[in-house]
């Protein structure tokens, strides 16, 4: 009985966040152990105990078998489809490859896609959910960091075309998302961090308080406690919801969703630089262009550069690249610059920022000066 007391004292509630939006409302629930229990916390928000899981196969081979006791334990009927790991996946082809294995499923109106797996599969998978029979209901498992405080929340979905990344896809909101911080422990360690900076990214958009949190409890999110995992992913989550609450389909061209793009200008064009799957994760990208995103703000006098440095700090203290300069490479002013104006975020040819004016206070402008863009990534160690 003692290792039963202890359990039970080990055993933390979940913490749940209602996700409020125009057109539908759910849960996210964030804890430990979810995958065990995923029966019992979805049964009453399906319409049928019949659900398809789709995966990938790195995830399938570690948390699948637990997700599918987890739904069986409550009577679900279940089949899964996986599909390879990796951003090379997440096409029309497999698109078309997952539809059809939903179909051979027999799938109906009322049967449930579960997306169990990190920002691709979320993706895919809700991509076909939102299409197959004109739309199924669908529920996120994110396993990934980043996919339980970003793409699992806010409901878009969609697949990479030869033109550019998620340029087909569709708004379909999940009826619950289950943020299992076990899954968290077989991450691969920049995995974990790549996703820690779309945290980071949260608090110095709008909650100050929350970056301070991150200062003091980052670390610990990092080295895998679960408890500051949690608060973390809560907290980033209901930051999330609440912008993506006020502007649900990205129609705001200044506030709304178009500040999540914090640190993303530069993230994107040092991912252009490398070349995506070339060795730069997105979150990678995003930690160094948070600290230039702020640097410039300071250049361009609208920040305290205490604020800029104390944003590179932190990143830094969690091992994630802070500085261009941690980067194994070295790169050229204007070449960076170039793939900022191809981004397709970037309107009228203008170079298109998200800038500070303090931990927490983010604000997009169109009209940041080319010149200053090209100071300071020289500063920063490019070349002319
Ligand atoms: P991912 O899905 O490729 O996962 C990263 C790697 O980790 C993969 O190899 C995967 O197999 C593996 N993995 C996943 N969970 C694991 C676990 N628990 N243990 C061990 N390995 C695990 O990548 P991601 O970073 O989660 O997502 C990136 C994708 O998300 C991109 O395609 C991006 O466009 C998309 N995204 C979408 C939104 C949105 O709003 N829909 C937002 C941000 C990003
Ligand atoms: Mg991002």
């Amino acid at each position: 009985t003692s290792t039963v007391m202890q359990a039970l004292s080990d055993w933390k509630p979940a913490r749940r966040l209602h996700v409020m939006l125009a057109s539908t409302s759910y849960d996210v629930v964030i804890g430990d152990n979810l995958l065990a229990r995923a029966g019992a916390l979805l049964a009453p928000k399906l319409p049928q105990k019949r659900a398809v899981v789709v995966t990938d196969r790195t995830v399938a081979g570690l948390h699948l078998p637990a997700l599918l006791d987890g739904l069986a334990q409550t009577g679900f009927s279940t089949s899964s489809v996986t599909i390879k790991s990796g951003e090379a996946s997440k096409n029309l082809d497999t698109y078309m490859d997952v539809v059809d294995q939903l179909l051979e499923a027999r799938v109906e109106r009322r049967t449930a896609v579960i997306a169990l797996g990190g920002g691709i599969v979320g993706d895919l998978a809700g991509f076909a959910a939102a299409t197959t029979l004109r739309g199924l209901p669908f529920v996120q498992i994110p396993t990934t960091l980043l996919s339980q405080v970003d793409s699992s929340v806010g409901g878009k979905t969609g697949v990479n075309t030869r033109h550019g990344k998620n340029l087909v896809g569709a708004f379909h909101q999940p009826r619950m998302v289950l943020a299992d911080t076990g899954t968290l422990a077989t991450l691969p360690p920049r995995e974990l961090g790549a996703g820690y900076a779309e945290i980071v990214k949260a608090g110095l958009i709008g909650d100050a308080a929350f970056f301070a949190w991150c200062e003091q409890h980052g670390p610990g999110v990092i080295a895998g406690d679960r408890e500051a995992q949690a608060e973390a992913i809560r907290r980033a989550c209901a930051f999330k919801a609440q912008v993506v609450g006020d502007d649900e389909h990205e129609e705001k061209p200044n506030d709304g969703r178009a500040l999540l793009n914090l640190g993303h200008t530069f993230g994107h064009a040092l991912e252009a630089e490398y070349g995506y799957d070339g060795g730069l994760l997105h979150g990678e990208g995003v930690a160094v262009g948070l600290g230039l995103a702020f640097r410039l703000s300071a250049r361009l006098g609208l920040c305290p550069q205490a604020d800029a440095e104390r944003v590179v700090a932190h990143v830094a203290a969690t091992g994630l690249p802070a500085e261009l300069g941690m980067l194994n490479r070295r790169f050229s002013a204007e070449t960076l610059i170039a793939h900022m104006r191809r981004d397709k975020k970037m309107r009228d040819g203008a170079l298109h920022f998200v800038l500070a004016r303090g931990i927490g206070q983010a604000f997009t402008s169109s009209d940041v000066p080319h010149e200053a863009v090209l100071d300071l990534l020289r500063d920063e160690g490019c070349a002319p």
